[in-house]
């Protein structure tokens, strides 16, 4: 096909060399995003506030306050222990730096974002994970956060919604990270038996001592579509069993299948299917049955 053979005198426009300054136009760096799924290159606006690919659907990784924006009702959100100082107890090289770093981007004292608030008029204890703070790791003010949320939940009689988001238990605070997971699970029990409702949304990514004790815990559990949940990675299962993973593994939909999920929903529908099942759960009167 002469048609496609490369003309004997072509000169590319512009070399393609490494260090030529780009002459290109300038465009900002926020303006597009490539989906993570789908590999599509989006239009930012094209998202919406609930940052959808348009594409395939999958929900870009949001931070906390974007998450408490799109769920409860407006001016409704009450925080809870605020400012909490996370010490550094290893003095772990670097840690102190890397969370004033996360702290100034994120606008969060710490991974976790607590309080109370209402959807459609409901009251709920809600907290909301941050991937953006230090990969939304978990450490001892994380889990304190956590616990003292159900607690007090347990104390205004609330049920507990919980947006997870983690990359595990912190590594910087070693086994005191570890020790939340039993801590934050009694008090999981003890909100449990006082017959409150706690729900969990699993959203991307939720994994290691996150995953292994409260995200599964929920009476109910929801996920948002295609998030990554698991608790080890994969190359360290495949390494460990000597087999390879299906494709899918550690998907939502793939949880969801084999019964680990209740049920996945669009980022779109979350706000009116945690009001749906908090109200479900929380009918009137339900306390004086007791
Ligand atoms: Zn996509």
């Amino acid at each position: 096909m002469a048609l496609f053979r490369k003309k004997k005198n072509y000169i590319p426009i512009r070399p393609a060399h490494k260090n030529l300054p780009s002459e290109g136009p300038q465009v900002p760096d926020d303006m597009w995003a490539k989906c993570p799924s789908c590999k599509h290159i989006l239009y930012r606006k094209d998202m919406g506030d609930e940052k959808v690919c348009p594409n395939c659907g999958y929900n870009f990784r949001i931070t906390a306050w974007e998450r408490l924006k799109l769920t409860v009702d407006e001016k409704s959100f009450d925080e809870w222990d605020m400012r909490l100082v996370t010490k550094d107890p290893l003095n772990f090289p670097g840690y102190l730096d890397k969370l004033e770093k996360a702290k100034a981007a994120t606008k969060l004292d710490e991974a976790v974002l607590t309080g109370e608030a209402m959807i459609h008029g409901e009251k709920i204890a809600l907290a909301i994970m941050d991937s953006h703070f230090i990969m939304g790791s978990m450490g001892t003010i994380v889990g304190e956060k956590i616990t003292r949320l159900f607690e007090r939940a347990i104390e205004k009689k609330l049920p507990v919604v919980i947006f997870t988001a983690s990359g595990g238990a912190r590594m910087q605070e070693g086994i005191l990270s570890l020790m939340q997971m039993a801590k934050i699970s009694a008090a999981v029990k003890r909100h449990s038996n006082a017959g409150l409702f706690y729900l969990t949304i699993l959203t991307d990514p939720t994994t290691g001592g996150v995953t292994a004790s409260f995200a599964m815990e929920g009476d109910i559990i929801l996920a948002e579509p295609q998030a990554l949940i698991g608790f080890a990675g994969r190359r360290v299962i495949e390494q460990t069993i000597r087999q390879e993973l299906p494709e899918d593994f550690q998907k939502a939909e793939f949880l969801l299948e084999h019964g680990f999920v209740d049920q996945i929903v669009p980022r779109m529908e979350l706000r009116q299917r945690i009001f749906e099942l908090v109200q479900m759960h929380t009918a009137k009167g339900w306390v004086d049955y007791e």
